[in-house]
């Protein structure tokens, strides 16, 4: 990891952490962590130490991992890394808005804002397989309306859009010269 000396990448870190190699990941780590005890609390439910191990190491990084992933890590920690104890974890903290499901990966990712109306929508880079959550309101809108102009009734909704990051395609010399 890489510590953000550079107050000028503050405001894109901010932004899109996932494509910036610069902020400091510590701080999304113990925000998503805090995020998830005060929700916890006020819908009274308990973060019990393996969901609480799950989230973070779902948020070791910016890059949707797979259950069996989640199942090892857990199991070199020392916590019953059986399945079912894994996907009643995962169910918990995606039912609480905590994580999203990558159904093109099958893999979770944390969310950083899991009181919002949830949708998710992220961009995935193919190369380095950071996912970024972005707002899409207006699509949503639209989706919303053709689907029910349809008489179908949407249950979740995930918008997957698979590309190159910023920093993958600076490393393949793509990047347009823009500064
Ligand atoms: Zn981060
Ligand atoms: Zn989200
Ligand atoms: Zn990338």
């Amino acid at each position: 990891m890489i510590e953000n000396n550079d107050t000028s990448a503050q405001d894109s870190c901010d932004e899109n952490p996932a494509f910036n190699n610069r902020h400091n990941h510590q701080d999304c780590i113990s925000s998503a962590l805090d995020k998830a005890q005060a929700l916890c609390r006020t819908r009274n439910s308990r973060l019990t130490p393996v969901r609480k191990r799950v989230l973070e190491l779902i948020w070791q990084s910016h890059k949707p991992l797979g259950a069996y992933q989640i199942l090892s890590q857990l199991a070199a920690d020392g916590f019953n890394s059986a399945p079912p104890t894994v996907y009643r974890a995962l169910d918990f903290l995606l039912e609480h808005g905590l994580l999203h499901r990558i159904a093109s990966l099958n893999a979770f990712i944390g969310c950083n804002n899991p009181n919002h109306n949830h949708h998710g929508y992220f961009l995935i880079c193919r190369s380095c397989g950071s996912a970024q959550e972005i707002e899409a309101g207006n699509l949503s809108t639209y989706l919303r309306k053709n689907a029910s102009a349809a008489g179908f009734v949407i249950e979740s909704e995930t918008v997957e859009l698979s590309g190159l990051c910023p920093l993958c395609l600076e490393q393949q010399g793509h990047s347009q010269s823009d500064k």
